[in-house]
């Protein structure tokens, strides 16, 4: 979503509603993936305080991603919030790492929609609160039922190495 601040970069209180949606590009992040099959709303707008350009807006929407405990595929809705400093600037000047700058009179959304969802996105989804996972012998469902594995026998790969320091005593 690009959005046209020519009108209100030189008045002061200037505002510019923010009425839209952004598609975002699947995101690998931090061991999860994060995948978007519909658009994310974005409900704000942009208002010049005399310094710069502040973006205020809401991010709400759904992502699909996996259960940390049993990896099934699962939509979770997100919200969250962007509020952001902007400052036009194409004279060469440095300027604080947390303002955005941009060229020209027209702000291209789409990547401050996408950080905003990095800054907020964390934690562990599950698909139910009590979601059993899987078995760590096996790797069968456990919400699917028992896999009759007996949860006190040794993983093999324990019972290799137990195996390994029997044979050094
Ligand atoms: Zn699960
Ligand atoms: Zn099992």
């Amino acid at each position: 979503m690009t959005i046209d601040v020519s009108a209100i970069l030189k008045e002061l209180g200037g505002k510019v509603t923010l009425n839209g949606t952004v598609c975002l590009n699947d995101i690998g992040f931090l061991g999860g993936t994060y995948s978007f099959k519909e658009p994310v709303n974005v409900l704000g707008d942009i208002s010049n305080n005399g310094k710069s350009l502040i973006l205020r807006a809401k991010c709400t929407g759904t992502m699909l991603t996996q259960c940390a405990r049993c990896m099934k595929e699962i939509t979770v809705p997100i919200a969250f919030k962007l509020d952001e400093n902007l400052v036009q600037g194409d004279d060469g000047n440095s300027y604080d790492e947390d303002v955005i700058v941009f060229d020209g009179t027209a702000i291209e959304i789409d990547g401050i929609v996408a950080d905003g969802f990095l800054m907020n996105v964390g934690g562990k989804y599950l698909c139910r609160e009590d979601c059993r996972g899987l078995c760590p012998h096996c790797g069968a469902d456990l919400n699917e039922g028992e896999c009759g594995c007996d949860s006190d026998t040794i993983d093999p790969r324990w019972a290799a190495l137990v195996d390994i320091m029997k044979n050094n005593e």
